[in-house]
């Protein structure tokens, strides 16, 4: 076989769930758009489902339909985009919940769906999605007698507990939704860790049950794999790979791994990226590829026939800081053609 194995382990996924669930006294939703942060929406939100998930969350509407397959008739599943024009079928078909972001929204909402459930969106400061406060005050009494599901906003710098900005946006949420009946939800992964004064009636963490920060805790999920395709001796003055950017000063056994930069091992983290076997740290050398990574085994005893590039040793955040990006954009890009393997179910 010449493609990596990522092995999912679905009760190390469900184990952070209830963890962050156990940080508040509230309802614990989990977000699982874009196919679950890389991991598998089918397998990922049953196996959530069956620890207890009862809410749902996910970016579009067609993400929301396939969620419907999956989990059958019951969990709430919230659609953040809210209802776009052409959507209205699949939203009542499916039994969506979307969480209306505008007065366009709204209407569109009532007009074709009188009735229909539906979650309201508030911006507080983020700029990103959900009705601002003036657009609030104009609809908000109309909005309210509809009996929402749910109303929400989201925080920009949750992630980090010092910045003003999530006091300031607390301060907003409360202002905008005091004395309301509906159930309200401000926090994603970082907003869990900020406190109490944080949780309100939901929350929606995300990354944090995927293995990622902001939730330090967490037990690692994703494990990667790779196999070694072919080993070779490089002598002294020799180069390896694209436009020779690395020279071999001393005799060096060279691995030739199969994966790169088309699954997602983001070509930038470069000379900084390094894979283990066993409790040996290997070093990539020079460039990375599309399908093909080179790296020095020479420490080992023998030719490894894997290399691992995420376990509990590494994780994405690892990588993430390698590449100069974040853990969420180094699992959604997780190689389409990996094989995977889910354990712990
Ligand atoms: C993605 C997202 C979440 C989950 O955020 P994490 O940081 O991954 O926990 C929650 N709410 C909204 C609105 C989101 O877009």
């Amino acid at each position: 076989m010449a493609v990596a194995e990522l092995t999912i382990d679905l009760g190390a996924l469900c184990a952070n769930w209830q963890a962050l669930s156990a940080k508040s006294q509230t309802d614990t939703g989990a977000v699982v758009k874009a196919n679950a942060y890389g991991l598998g929406l089918d397998q990922v939100s049953t196996a959530l489902a069956k620890a207890g998930a009862r809410q749902f969350f996910v970016a579009a509407t067609e993400e929301g339909a396939q969620l419907r397959d999956i989990l059958g008739s019951g969990p709430d599943i919230f659609v953040f985009s809210g209802h776009m024009s052409g959507d209205t079928d699949m939203i009542r078909d499916n039994q969506l919940t979307p969480l209306l972001n505008s007065i366009d929204q709204m209407l569109r909402h009532v007009e074709a769906l009188p009735g229909h459930r539906f979650g309201l969106q508030l911006d507080t400061g983020m700029n990103r999605l959900g009705m601002e406060d003036a657009e609030w005050r104009a609809l908000r009494e109309i909005a309210l007698a509809q009996n929402p599901a749910l109303v929400m906003s989201h925080l920009a710098c949750a992630d980090a507990p010092e910045h003003p900005m999530n006091q300031h946006q607390l301060r907003c949420f409360i202002d905008m939704t005091d004395g309301i009946e509906a159930p309200r939800s401000l926090a994603a992964t970082g907003g869990i860790l900020l406190g109490e004064d944080y949780h309100f009636d939901l929350t929606r963490p995300g990354v944090g049950m995927y293995g990622g920060l902001p939730f330090a805790e967490a037990q690692p999920v994703a494990t990667l794999s790779v196999p070694v395709i072919q080993t070779r001796e490089v002598l002294p003055g020799e180069t390896v790979g694209y436009s020779n950017t690395w020279t071999a000063e001393h005799p060096t056994r060279v691995a030739t791994i199969a994966a790169g930069y088309a699954d997602g091992i983001i070509r930038a983290m470069g000379q900084e990226a390094w894979l283990w076997s066993g409790d040996t740290a290997c070093k990539v050398l020079g460039r990375i590829s599309m399908d093909m990574i080179a790296v020095d085994v020479t420490e080992l005893d023998e030719d490894p026939d894997r290399l691992e590039l995420l376990n509990a040793r590494q994780s994405v955040d690892t990588l993430a800081e390698w590449a100069g990006t974040i853990g969420y954009e180094i699992l959604t890009s997780m190689g389409a053609r990996y094989q995977r393997r889910y354990i712990g179910a």
